[in-house]
């Protein structure tokens, strides 16, 4: 398949919104085409939601684009992206809020510019470790 660094347009991507209890990005259990998403209504929608595991409803403002799957060297940017469950190869990611809860994803010769990085559930829990960890290798330095 030949590809390049282009924003891929064709795909399916699932249909997030910004879960109201945690901020975190979760998917509605639609997805759709960038074209399709573009002109579709939906209007008092609802679902489970996966991180708070309550119900929410969402209407088309509340909702946007997220890529899902498998990916590889595509540009994203001004994205959010959610690398839980994902695998993105030789991809480009700039300027986009990257939000991970897990470890289940894989991410390999991909590049980050200008990103903000958004830390849940067990991903924070070893993002903290990993930093109290860099912290007590430093403190003994210190006078
Ligand atoms: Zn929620």
């Amino acid at each position: 398949m030949a590809s390049s660094l282009e924003e891929n347009r064709s795909t399916s991507e699932a249909i997030a919104i910004r879960c109201p209890n945690t901020g975190f990005p979760v998917f509605t259990g639609i997805s759709a085409t960038p074209e399709s998403f573009q002109t579709s209504m939906f209007k008092d929608n609802s679902f489970g939601c996966s991180v708070c595991r309550k119900s929410h409803t969402w209407n088309k403002r509340d909702a946007f684009l997220v890529p899902i799957g498998k990916h590889r060297d595509e540009h994203f940017k001004n994205r959010i992206i959610v690398l839980d469950g994902g695998d993105f190869n030789r991809c480009k990611f700039e300027k986009c809020e990257v939000f991970l809860s897990r470890g289940n994803f894989s991410l390999t010769n991909s590049e980050f510019d200008g990103c903000k990085f958004r830390y849940f559930g067990e991903a924070d829990v070893v993002r903290n470790l990993t930093l109290s960890i860099s912290r007590s290798i430093r403190d003994p330095s210190k006078p």
